[in-house]
């Protein structure tokens, strides 16, 4: 077998015009929006600058909070220790000599910018592209998981941002390259998880990505991971309704359902579901095929029944049928997709698409409904619980996102 990093090596030369889009990867700084669409951030530092375009500029020595808001008359600042409320021409750039500082709950680097966007604010700062991906690989727990795991698993974050990165550039109306709010959020005080085993893994992968394509004119393949697939893998089709190139068929993931519990249930009293589902509504809108009375019956009819109407071939819930009734007589059925219905009640409760829903009675009243299902996450792509599992038992990252991801290739920036 040729060894991972040798391959990477081959693959490396006649595939690097398309991506030659920084001259050097690992450094190259992007715009990243961090926060978008608040009203007030908060500045927490030492020794911090501040600056306008105005040409406005206040130097503060020591420890300073700021709060900085924005409405319609613009950005206006306040430090903490004074009344007076200093106006800023947008953007305001803070900068602080310490070499980080807090703005809300994210970690700043160097400098952000907060700009007036409407009535309000955005922040915005530079990061290079690799710090990039540590930042989105902070957001899961590495520590359990072998070197392969880790590798294929940097290796896609990597290919979902700058497959994030080229979108962005093709709108190109926005002055950020990469939106990703909450990106540096601070956690337990600690924001990159910048450990020796991180570090080593991105060294490791150093610039590979998941493409697609013939050599001469590769493209950057779509990749997207969850938890746990509970055994199958789904296609992006079954999942969100729309085919993702690359994306054939399940994927079977046995390693999954021995890896650890995949199995989850949960149990939801009626007016509960239903406050849960109005507040879903609120948010995504009112599915279009639904009658225009809807809400009488959401409002005033009970909730007698859920049922899976349809499944896919991974046997996860597509469509489900959500019942009222008013009287024996008086019903009315609901279709909605099972992904709708996941994100309205919350991904920590209906943790994947793979359940079944009993429908029992707590009191002549009140009814319930248990929820029994199995994986977690929507299903597509790697299986983050069968890598690791693969991985332990000693597959190779290459291995390891061929059996996830078979039609794309491991090609260098
Ligand atoms: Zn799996």
């Amino acid at each position: 077998m040729i060894p991972y990093s040798l391959l990477l090596m081959t693959s490396a030369q006649a595939s690097l015009a398309p991506f030659n889009i920084w001259n050097d990867p690992a450094t190259k700084k992007l715009r990243v929006r961090i926060a978008n669409g608040v009203r007030q951030i908060k500045i927490h530092g030492i020794d911090l600058k501040l600056s306008d375009s105005s040409n406005l500029k206040l130097e503060n020595s020591g420890s300073t909070n700021w709060t900085i808001e924005c409405n319609d008359k613009g950005i206006i600042g306040r430090r903490s220790d004074s009344a007076a409320e200093i106006q800023w021409k947008t953007p305001l750039t803070i900068v602080s000599k310490s070499g980080f500082y807090q703005a809300n709950d994210q970690l700043i680097r160097e400098s952000a910018e907060i700009k007036l966007s409407g009535k309000f604010c955005d922040l915005l700062t530079e990061l290079p592209f690799e710090q990039l991906v540590t930042a989105k690989m902070a957001e899961q727990t590495t520590k359990a998981m072998p070197d392969s795991a880790l590798d294929a698993e940097i290796i896609m974050v990597r290919s979902q941002l700058l497959y994030s990165i080229l979108k962005q550039r093709e709108k190109s109306k926005n002055d950020y390259e990469i939106d990703a709010p909450k990106l540096l959020t601070l956690n337990n005080g600690e924001v990159l998880k910048e450990d020796y085993r991180l570090q080593a893994s991105l060294k490791r992968t150093e610039s590979a990505v998941l493409t697609l394509g013939p050599d001469a004119a590769p493209e950057i393949f779509q990749a997207h991971s969850h938890a746990s697939c509970a055994g199958k893998t789904v296609t992006p089709e079954n999942a969100w309704g729309r085919s993702i190139p690359g994306y054939k068929k399940p994927i079977a993931c046995p390693a999954c359902l021995t890896a650890g519990t995949v199995n989850w249930n949960t149990e939801i009293r009626e007016r509960e579901l239903i406050n849960l589902m109005l507040g879903g509504i609120d948010h995504t809108g009112v599915p279009s095929q639904w009658p225009r009375d809807w809400n009488r019956w959401f409002v005033r009819a009970r909730l007698t029944g859920i049922e899976i109407k349809k499944r896919d071939e991974s046997n996860r819930a597509q469509i489900m049928t959500i019942t009222f009734a008013f009287n024996e007589e008086a019903k009315m059925d609901f279709d909605i997709t099972a992904s709708t219905f996941k994100n309205w009640i919350g991904l920590d409760t209906i943790k994947s698409t793979r359940f079944t829903v009993a429908t029992g009675a707590v009191s002549a009243r009140v009814n319930r409904f248990t929820f029994e299902g199995q994986g977690q996450g929507h299903g597509v792509g790697l299986c983050q619980t069968g890598a690791k599992s693969l991985a332990s038992s000693g597959m190779n990252t290459e291995n390891i996102l061929k059996t996830y991801f078979p039609a794309a290739q491991i090609r260098k920036l």
